[in-house]
């Protein structure tokens, strides 16, 4: 069987999984293309630099020490059912399993639902604007797929929203607002967009970047709507 591919590894971390201490496993490989990328080079499939079975062994010191292991990417399940696989051979070892996903492959979402505990998807931008941020004219529809294939499982999640205000504006995040808590979604993170690499050429200003964040009205408004909002600045 192939085996999957690991281009980065965070040994702790207590941020990328609620409430629990965990390491992240960065697989290479995504479906898109997103503007404002911050791991351009995991975004091809190639040879993963982290040996599979020696960070396997390395997980195993980990017992007692980490509770969850996160998978992230790139798109973890864009190497399909070895990963799936490993999380399964993770979990055996006694760790949460948790996955940051664009959402691109609902059918492997639902195929790893058995095995993972926890998800964080994104929620890039309103439909109309996510085949420009994203390049995929799909990617919007697929997302939405896995949400409702998330939310059928009954299991804890967040959909976070990446503020990058070349794509999403105030209003947008109404309108996406509108269509999670329409679906039931109870938590939600809104991220401040961090500019970097090429991006600088776009010339994004602090300002354009804080709106989100020093917008009381909208504040509110998610507050009412949600159970929790996490504001990452
Ligand atoms: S989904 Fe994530 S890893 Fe893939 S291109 Fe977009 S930002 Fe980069």
């Amino acid at each position: 069987m192939r085996e999957i591919q690991i281009g980065g590894l965070v040994p702790f971390t207590t941020i990328d999984y609620p409430g629990k201490l965990s390491a992240v496993l960065f697989l290479v490989g995504c479906p898109l293309r997103c503007a404002y990328c911050s791991n351009p080079h995991l975004l091809s499939v190639g040879d993963g630099e982290y040996d599979p079975e020696r960070m396997f062994e390395w997980l195993k010191q980990r017992i007692g020490k980490l509770e969850a292991i996160v998978f992230s990417g790139g798109e973890a399940l864009m190497q399909g059912g070895v990963v799936i696989e490993y999380m399964r051979r993770v979990k055996e070892l006694g760790f949460k399993i948790g996955l940051h996903t664009n959402g691109f492959y609902p059918e492997l979402l639902k195929q790893a639902s058995d095995v993972v505990d926890w998800i964080g998807l994104d929620f890039k931008a309103t439909r109309e604007k996510y085949p420009d941020l994203t390049g995929q004219h799909i990617a919007y529809d697929n997302m939405i797929r896995s949400l409702d294939v998330w939310l059928d499982t009954g299991k804890e999640f967040e959909v976070r929203i990446t503020c990058d205000p070349r794509y999403v504006s105030v209003p947008d995040l109404y309108d996406i607002a509108d269509v999670l808590s329409g679906r039931g979604v109870k938590n939600i993170a809104i991220q401040k967009y961090i500019a970097h690499f090429e991006d600088e050429e776009n010339k994004t200003t602090d300002a354009m970047r804080n709106q989100f964040f020093v917008d009381y009205d909208l504040r509110e408004a998610l507050k009412s709507m949600f159970e929790t909002v996490t504001w990452r600045e």
